[in-house]
């Protein structure tokens, strides 16, 4: 961690190694120089002067004793995020401040990593279905508040399994990834698509009434219809989908109450044919 220590007129006294190579200033560079014109990004800098001179007085301020998520100023001219603790030191009847300084950059991304590998389906990258669900207790909050018509699709390819048997399993996971890269193509951004399991995907779709929710499923089975799967030597996988839709209902008091509704519009859809959509209505 950077330690820098500041004296009472608000000088650099002391920059470790780390502060060094963090910052990307030497020590003699910064040594003498007011802390907050170099280090602190100058959205900061009136906040830092209103406090000054309490701190000067007294030791104390907002930020000392605390850790703060701050943004430094590197000399490259690059903001990093940093973990900053401040505490005040009195020498002489006067206040100094000790400030250690972690990057957070790293950490930060780590943690980005993290969340995305934690919400999303590894084969496609669509939400997972865990985030799917968390995505539709949002969303059907939202509809309770607002009213605002809402509708969800339950996809699922068909014949799939014969997909696999016929051309193997890396064939049928290239598939997948190409179903769900027309979904995000036909969808709107908004809209969050996910994979439910296996072959099986959903797509919520907010602000949209069932005649929209209707319009973009056909679009979604037409697409997938006339965009098969290319493979080597020329040959093309055929592939078709069953949907199936609902809109939300005031009635529909919890999540697994619209599932279960759409998934019996897919279920139907599989019935009559396949390569269909199909709507539920609760009566
Ligand atoms: P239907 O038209 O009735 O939906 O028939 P289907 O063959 O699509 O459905 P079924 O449920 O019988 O088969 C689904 C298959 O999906 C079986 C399973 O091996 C395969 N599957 C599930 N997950 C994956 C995956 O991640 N990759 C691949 N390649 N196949 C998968
Ligand atoms: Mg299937
Ligand atoms: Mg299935």
């Amino acid at each position: 961690d950077a330690i820098v220590m500041m004296d009472p007129e608000g000088r650099v006294s002391f920059w470790n190694p780390a502060a060094e190579s963090i910052f990307g200033y030497r020590r003699e560079e910064v040594l003498g120089q007011i802390v907050h014109q170099f280090l602190a990004p100058e959205r900061y800098h009136d906040a830092y002067h209103k406090a000054f001179p309490e701190f000067h007085r007294t030791g104390r301020g907002n930020a000392i004793g605390k850790t703060l998520g701050v943004h430094a100023r590197c000399k490259d001219g690059t903001e990093i995020a940093t973990a900053i603790s401040l505490s005040a030191v009195r020498i002489q009847n006067q206040w100094h401040a000790v400030g250690i300084l972690r990057n957070e950059t790293e950490r930060q991304a780590r943690e980005q990593e993290l969340k995305r590998l934690a919400t999303t389906d590894h084969l496609t990258g669509l939400a997972n279905r865990r985030h799917f669900l968390g995505g539709m207790e949002l969303e059907l909050e939202r509809f309770k508040r607002y009213a605002k018509p809402t509708a969800l699709l339950m996809l699922d390819l068909d014949h799939f399994k014969q997909v696999n048997d016929t051309y193997g399993h890396a064939t049928g996971d290239a598939v997948l990834k190409h179903f769900a890269s027309i979904t995000l193509t036909v969808l709107r951004r908004t809209d969050l698509v996910g994979r439910l399991g296996g072959e099986e995907f959903a797509a919520l779709l907010p602000d949209t009434d069932l005649d929209g929710a209707l319009h973009l499923a056909e679009r979604l089975r037409w697409a997938l219809a006339s965009l098969p799967l290319p493979l080597e030597e020329g040959r093309k996988v055929a592939l078709t989908v069953s949907i199936g839709v609902t809109p939300f209902f005031p009635a529909d008091s919890e999540v697994n109450v619209i599932l279960i509704r759409t998934d019996q519009a897919l279920y139907r859809a599989k019935q009559t044919g396949r390569n269909r959509v199909e709507v539920e209505i609760p009566d």
